[in-house]
């Protein structure tokens, strides 16, 4: 059952990162952007997982995380607005946390992350 609720959900993500367009058309001054992700398991102070993502004009300007945790549904963390803050300000770099909503248990996967991203001269 919860396979099958992953499944669908990985085909809607398929999906809304095709909807959310290129890095070039949503973010046409960003001339790259690094996003550094370090994943807790509640009540843990080790990372155990790290991931590093890197957008180029060609990526899609897609920003939510999945949560790895492969019993948890509907989770994930959604860097999106960490990310439209910065472009919109144009900052160098930025850095948060975030915990995932999932029904995997509250609060059961945390992230800490950090956004590096170079802009366009004009
Ligand atoms: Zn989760």
């Amino acid at each position: 059952m919860i396979k099958k609720e992953k499944n669908a959900e990985r085909v809607e993500r398929k999906q809304n990162r095709i909807d959310a367009g290129l890095m070039s058309d949503v973010y046409p001054h960003v001339s790259s952007m690094v996003i550094k992700m370090n994943y807790y398991h509640k009540g843990c102070d080790d990372s155990y997982m790290q991931r590093t993502i890197n957008f180029y004009p060609s990526s899609a300007a897609y920003f939510f995380m999945e949560c790895m945790k492969s019993e948890c549904t509907n989770g994930g963390f959604d860097l999106a607005p960490a990310v439209s803050k910065m472009a919109k300000k144009r900052l160098p770099s930025g850095s948060g946390e975030l915990h995932c909503r999932g029904n995997g248990g509250p609060g059961h996967v945390r992230v800490d992350f950090s956004i590096s991203a170079k802009y366009s001269k004009k």
